[in-house]
C-alpha cells in the first residue's frame, strides 16, 4: 500500500487530540513492512483558494498553522492522484473533514478531501466522486463544501449498530457509479475509541467493500486519516482498513 505522509505530521502543533504526540507514530509502527512511504508537499495556494475563502485561508495563517494544513491537503491531493490507479492513503493531520469554506472547528483547518476531489476536478482528471466518511462525526465541511457542486455523491453512515452500519457502508456503495472513491477515514467509531461502536475487523471489511466496489466499476480509490484517538488501538484500525482497501 503506497501512504503519502511527511515527518512533520509527527509534530504538536496543537494541544488538540489529533494533534497528540504519539498519535502518528503509533499508525507507523503498525504499518512497519506494509506500506511504501512517499513524502507529502504541500497543496498550491490554487488549490487551497478553490476550496477555501481568503478570509478563512488568512486566519489559519494567523493562527501559525497554515504549513502543517497545507502540507496535509498537499498530501491528500497526491493520494487522490495516485488513487486513480493504485489504493492509495493520506497519512496525515491535522484532519479536515469540519472544515468548511469560510470556517472550521473539530480540529481541523483546511478540508483535506474537498482540496484533493477539487484538485483532481480541475485537472480534468475525474468527472464524478464518491466520499465514504466513516469519522464518528458527520463531516459537515465536506458535505458544505461539496453537495452543491454536483459532482460528488456524500455518504455519512449514521446507525450505532455495527451490522446495521456496515449494511448502510455496502447500500451506500452499491448505488454508487462514480470515477473515484475517497474515504474520510476517521477510526473514532471504534469500541475502544470516543464512539464505541465498530471493531476492528469493521475497518477490514469496509476496507474491502470500497475495494469491492472500484474494481466492479474499472476505477481507483484513495483514503485521507480524519479522527481516531486512541493510540492503543487506532494503528490496528489503520492496518485493518488499509488490508481491505487492497483486497485482503
Ligand atoms: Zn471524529
Amino acid at each position: 500500500m503506497l501512504v503519502i505522509t511527511h515527518q512533520d505530521f509527527l509534530e504538536e502543533y496543537t494541544s488538540d487530540p489529533a494533534a497528540a504526540p504519539g498519535r502518528i507514530e503509533s499508525i507507523l509502527k503498525a504499518l512497519e513492512g506494509e506500506a511504501v512511504f512517499e513524502d507529502a508537499y504541500p497543496a498550491g495556494h490554487d488549490d487551497i483558494s478553490a476550496v477555501h475563502t481568503p478570509s478563512h485561508i488568512h486566519s489559519v495563517e494567523r493562527r501559525g498553522l497554515y504549513n502543517i494544513a497545507v502540507l496535509a491537503a498537499g498530501a491528500a491531493a497526491q493520494a487522490a492522484e495516485k488513487g486513480l490507479s493504485e489504493p492509495c492513503f493520506a497519512l496525515v493531520r491535522p484532519p479536515g473533514h469540519h472544515a468548511s469554506a469560510d470556517s472550521s472547528w473539530g480540529f481541523c483547518y483546511f478540508n483535506n478531501m474537498a482540496i484533493a476531489l477539487e484538485h483532481l476536478k480541475r485537472n480534468g482528471l475525474i468527472q464524478s466522486a464518491y466520499v465514504l466518511d466513516f469519522d464518528m462525526h458527520f463531516g459537515d465541511g465536506t458535505v458544505s463544501i461539496l453537495e452543491n457542486r454536483g459532482y460528488v455523491t456524500l455518504h455519512n453512515p449514521e446507525s450505532g449498530d455495527r451490522r446495521v452500519y456496515l449494511e448502510e457502508v455496502e447500500r451506500g456503495l452499491s448505488n454508487a457509479t462514480v470515477d473515484i472513491i475517497g474515504v474520510s477515514a476517521g477510526f473514532d467509531n471504534h469500541v475502544e475509541d470516543w464512539g464505541r461502536v465498530l471493531l476492528t475487523e469493521d475497518y477490514r471489511a469496509m476496507g474491502r467493500m470500497v475495494w469491492e466496489r472500484c474494481r466492479e466499476l474499472g476505477i481507483g480509490c484513495f483514503a485521507v486519516l480524519e479522527g481516531g484517538y486512541n493510540h492503543q488501538v487506532l494503528g490496528a484500525n489503520v492496518r485493518a482498513f488499509l488490508r481491505g482497501l487492497q483486497g485482503m
